[in-house]
This record gives structure tokens, sequence and C-alpha cells, in this order.
């Protein structure tokens, strides 16, 4: 699958929606982008084909309208410390379509296992 484009004002738009977590409600969003109803809506629409954000109907100050539900999360880089990708003698050659693959690799399995038991190393046989 191709990544798709994005915007700059899609990415702005991304940007918002990340600080704000909850969602934001689509006329707030084209307000603070500085764009016209009409582009903050085609903005909306892309966002959510892409399913970067859902679009939800809500009842806002007696009127429908659409809030904005970001289904994305900020990367957090602290998430991959204690990787054991970085220090892999087979990282240049690990990926997809080549000689070594993350799939089935046994040093990111026990990673992900002792990470999620509060751990944080994989150790490297010889
Ligand atoms: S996925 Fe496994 S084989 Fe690939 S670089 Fe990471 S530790 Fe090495």
């Amino acid at each position: 699958m191709q990544p798709s484009k994005i915007s700059k004002l899609e990415e702005q738009a991304i940007k918002l929606l990340l600080e704000r977590g909850e969602g934001i409600l689509q006329s707030e969003l084209w307000h603070e982008l500085g764009v016209s109803s009409r582009d903050g809506s085609r903005i909306a629409i892309k966002l959510e084909k892409k399913g970067l954000v859902k679009r939800v109907r809500i009842l806002a100050n007696d009127r429908w309208t659409m809030k904005l539900v970001p289904q994305i999360k900020r990367f957090n880089p602290s998430a991959l410390f204690g990787s054991p990708c970085p220090l892999c003698p087979f990282n240049q050659n690990c990926g997809p379509n080549q000689s070594v693959s993350p799939i089935g690799c046994t040093l990111i399995e026990e990673w992900i296992i002792s990470s999620s038991r509060g751990g944080q190393s994989a150790e490297y046989q010889t």
C-alpha cells in the first residue's frame, strides 16, 4: 500500500487534533487553520478517508455539528527504548522483502514480551 500524500493544511490539522487529544469541532478546526468552512470540510473529509480522524455528529450549543476525533496518537519514541534493533548485527538487512525480517524475529518477540512485563532488554545469542 502506498502512503498517501498529506497537504500542509492537513498536516496542521493533524497537529491541532493531536494537541487537543479528545477531538475538535469541525468549525473550530477551520477557524484555527484560517480557511473557509468549505475548505475546512474538504480537509476533514480527506482526513477521514485516510483513516486519520472520525467525523462524529454531535449537538453543541443547540446545533448539530461535526466533531473530528483523532484515530491516531502522538508517537512516543520512549516506547522504543531498549529495542534490540539498533545493536542487532542483522539490522542493515532486516525489513520487508529482506533476508531477515522482524516477522518471526525472536529478539523482537522477547523484547515485546519483556517490555509488556516491565523489563526492557533482549539479549543476543552468538
Ligand atoms: S527485527 Fe530482529 S533481526 Fe531485525 S533488526 Fe530487529 S532484532 Fe534484528
